[in-house]
């Protein structure tokens, strides 16, 4: 029952960004792209403020951080040295029922056949066919596996490439995260920043999943927020706890529920790290799963990249001459997945006036619309230039203000509501007699009065 419910409101939220131009399916009319989304009108201006967010809590308020934006594009050496080239070459089959994958040569392992990565896809799947019966889904308990299949998630392009069969290709991204790495000199040697320091960046991996699923969950193109946080060598601890509670108290302030946000330690380290941890959100339809990782890398990202680049990544301390490889502290958020947990934790059904309505209670630092303005009735010229003006006089203080005179004042209301618009202001007869408006809350949906000369002081204080 429990599961319906939060499908169902999966469900929901997927229409309620069609409907309301957050997010629309990339390129619809032509019939729509797996793992593809395009952002609309009010889904950019939340992206946008969502980001905006982010770089205010972890650049703007902190004296030890810069940003940087590197191209997408980077030399193919770089997807060797980080290991994207050489361990996303996976052989998976994906259950047919529940989609999740499995690394076939380590599930024949395990019921002791031998199989592993030199293997051809052919040997591997004529293994793998006749012990189907043995092997199950560790998610749904099903036993119907798609054919095994060497994947690399890494998208290629033949970009710089003049053959016509693309010999070198290049990389689109599979993290964004490499071009701080690729920076840490250039940041070093060109700004006044010393260790300990971070560098942020906001930027697009791509991933060639088999199945992109759960909406915004899981895509082929994504937007990544990225920190990397360079401390001396062992020096980990103490800035690694400081970095969770600071990522943990963002979600608070996006306006999540401790009880829908929770952390997660990896079970299984990769090598080189000495500690991860997921930050995790309750999403509708999935349950309790990654929006952030917070990984502790040692040197391994700039011993990686000094190897393979040629280049000497090590750092050397100004006031007492040490030289060595900083330790990296890194977090790793999807936007997207930012994006999907504010909206499902926005949404809202609730009846006012006996009317059911939906409702985003999103924060107004998040919400695409800060404040509409509405003329009581559209063929009224006297309302709609009162109302007009102001609007204008909002819009100039408040920038995403919105003028609507379509439809009735009730469908008026029920639509800002459903993007999550704070407040909205109507013009009426009254207005032009004592110039003061009726104001009406979204949450509460209470109405009051208020002279037109406090309306921006009013909203500076209802905004924040
Ligand atoms: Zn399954």
């Amino acid at each position: 029952m429990e599961n319906d419910n939060r499908d169902n409101k999966m469900e929901k939220i997927v229409s309620l960004c069609k409907r309301r131009g957050f997010v629309y399916q990339g390129s619809e009319i032509y019939g729509g792209m797996a793992g593809l989304y395009d952002f609309g009108p009010y889904g950019t201006e939340l992206l946008f403020n969502i980001k905006a967010s982010w770089w205010n809590a972890n650049v703007n308020t902190r004296e030890d951080y810069v940003k940087i934006d590197s191209a997408i594009f980077k030399d193919p050496r770089v997807w060797e040295a980080s290991g994207h080239i050489g361990s996303f070459s996976d052989p998976l089959a994906e259950c047919k029922k529940c989609n999740t994958r499995i690394r076939v040569d380590k599930e024949l392992a395990k019921i002791g056949e031998k199989a592993d990565e030199k293997m051809s896809e052919e040997e591997l799947n004529k293994v793998f066919d006749a012990n189907r019966d043995r092997i199950v889904c560790p998610k749904c308990g099903k036993k119907d596996f798609s054919v095994a299949r060497a994947f690399n998630l890494l998208v290629k392009s033949n970009l710089g490439d003049f053959t016509n069969d693309n010999n070198n290709p290049t990389y689109l991204p599979g993290e964004a995260s490499q071009g701080i790495y690729l920076n840490f000199k250039n940041v070093i040697d060109t700004t006044r920043m010393r260790v300990p320091f971070g560098i942020a960046q906001i930027g697009k991996a791509f991933r060639n999943e088999i199945s992109p699923r759960s909406f915004l969950f899981r895509t082929r193109e994504l937007e990544q927020a990225d920190t990397q946080y360079f401390v001396r060598p062992n020096e980990n601890k103490e800035a690694y706890e400081r970095i969770k509670k600071d990522r943990f108290d963002w979600y608070l302030s996006l306006g999540i529920k401790e009880e829908n946000l929770r952390f997660k330690q990896h079970e299984n380290l990769v090598f080189y790290a000495s500690d991860a941890w997921d930050i995790e959100y309750n999403y509708p339809s999935l349950g309790f799963d990654e929006v952030e990782g917070i990984h502790d890398r040692t040197d391994y990202d700039l011993t990686q990249h000094s190897k393979h680049s040629g280049t000497d990544l090590s750092y050397t301390d100004p006031y007492t001459g040490e030289k060595y490889i900083p330790w990296i502290l890194e977090t790793s958020m999807g936007i997207g997945r930012v994006f999907l947990a504010v909206i499902s934790e926005a949404y809202d059904e609730d009846e006012l006036g006996g009317e059911k309505r939906t409702v985003l209670r999103l924060p107004s630092h998040l919400a695409p619309v800060k404040v509409a303005v509405f003329p009581l009735l559209k063929n009224k010229p006297e309302l709609v230039a009162k109302a007009r003006e102001v609007y204008g006089m909002l819009k100039k203080e408040f920038g995403a203000v919105e003028f609507d005179d379509n439809g009735n004042i009730g469908k008026r209301y029920r639509r800002q509501d459903e993007i999550g618009t704070p407040a909205c202001v109507t013009v009426d007869f009254d207005t032009l007699e004592g110039d003061t408006v009726t104001i009406r809350n979204r949450d509460s949906g209470e109405q009051e009065r208020l002279p037109v000369n406090e309306l921006v002081k009013y909203f500076r204080s209802l905004l924040g």
